[in-house]
């Protein structure tokens, strides 16, 4: 049995992973595919004391990092379900979608999250090409250009304030007949001068010249017009989607499905801990994903030492 299983290999994963690792204590971690979001990342230029670097390169070195200690890395492997230990001190059982179980004294989550898609033609060839997700991560490579906001919620509207600052124009397009925004935001996003609304609009299509987006079609849903918008970037804001679905009925998770977590990275149920995108902790980011999954865990070790010795 390990002394800490880390479910996930992300950023999160792979910080909780050397953490536990340096502490001497038997660590593995299990993920359906190491490096996480940041393999689908392109230019990553907010990751302090690094101006910038790729996804993949970073991906590759938080493998490389995680190897330098005596961590069992399972690459590939699918948590399905999570079953608490019996009692104080027991073991906590994850069950593999290969039919293997693992067991371990304490279990780090960190699964992470995905972007939710518009599920248009041209969204996936022209991701990373000016189709983009993280307003804080890619919003300066649109200085000067026209770009759009998908979304009238909480996050399209914050998107679309952001980006204001940043780049030439902002058309945000919601497909309901309102913006869904707190109203507050909503105030703050009409005093903008260089920020248009388009409510009621569907995106149907991201075009593009081959190499990078050129423009998008949204259909107007009152009168079924479709128009085309000249532009160089969408950031698409319809929602995070954590991937915690295996999770429930065990862990405590928000309306949203994120596992709540305190300060210290502990979940509703005692030896499980959490950390990254996953959980409640907002804004995600990589450099804040290390910095929860390294609290996880210290707060992990520091359950163990406190653990009757068996
Ligand atoms: P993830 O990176 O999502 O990793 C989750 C891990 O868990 C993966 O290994 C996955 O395979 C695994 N997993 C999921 N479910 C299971 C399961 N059931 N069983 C086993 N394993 C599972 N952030 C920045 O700071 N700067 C940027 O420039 C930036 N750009 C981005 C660009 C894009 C296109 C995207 C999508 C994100 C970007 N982000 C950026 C956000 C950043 O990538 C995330 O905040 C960060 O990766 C979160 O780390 P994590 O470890 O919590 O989760």
């Amino acid at each position: 049995a390990f002394d800490v299983l880390v479910i996930g290999g992300g950023p999160a994963g792979a910080a909780a992973a050397i953490y536990a690792a340096r502490k001497g204590i038997r660590t593995g971690v299990a993920a359906e595919r190491f490096g996480g979001q940041v393999l689908d990342t392109m230019a990553i230029e907010n990751f302090i004391s690094v101006s910038h670097t790729e996804g993949p390169k970073l991906a590759t070195a938080l493998e490389q990092h995680v190897k330098e200690y005596e961590v069992d890395v399972m690459n590939l492997q699918r948590a399905e379900k999570l079953i608490p230990a019996e009692g104080p001190g027991g073991l906590i059982e994850i069950q593999l979608a290969n039919g293997a179980s693992l067991k371990s004294k304490t279990v780090i989550l960190s699964t992470g999250a995905r972007w939710r898609q518009m599920g248009v033609p041209g969204e996936d060839e022209y991701r990373n090409k000016g189709v983009a997700y993280c307003p804080h991560c890619d919003g300066p490579l649109f200085k000067g250009k026209r770009v759009s906001v998908i979304g009238g919620g909480n996050s399209g509207v914050e998107a679309a304030i952001d980006l204001a600052g940043i780049v030439a124009e902002v058309t945000l397009i919601e497909f309901d007949s309102q913006l869904r925004a707190d109203e507050v935001l909503q105030r703050k996003l009409r005093s903008l001068p260089n920020v248009r609304v388009i409510t009621s609009g569907l995106t149907t299509e991201v075009h593009g010249d081959g190499t990078k987006v050129t423009g998008l079609s949204y259909k107007n849903r009152n009168t079924g017009e479709v128009h085309r918008i000249d532009l160089e970037g969408i950031f698409v804001q319809i929602g995070l989607v954590p991937n915690t679905e295996w999770l429930k009925g065990s862990v405590a998770l928000s309306p949203r499905g994120e596992i709540e977590v305190d300060a210290r990275g502990q979940t509703s149920i005692p030896g499980v801990f959490a950390a990254g995108d996953a959980t409640t902790v907002p804004y995600k980011q990589i450099i804040i994903a290390m910095g929860e999954g390294s609290k996880a865990a210290l707060s992990a070790f520091d359950y163990l030492i406190r653990m009757a010795p068996v």
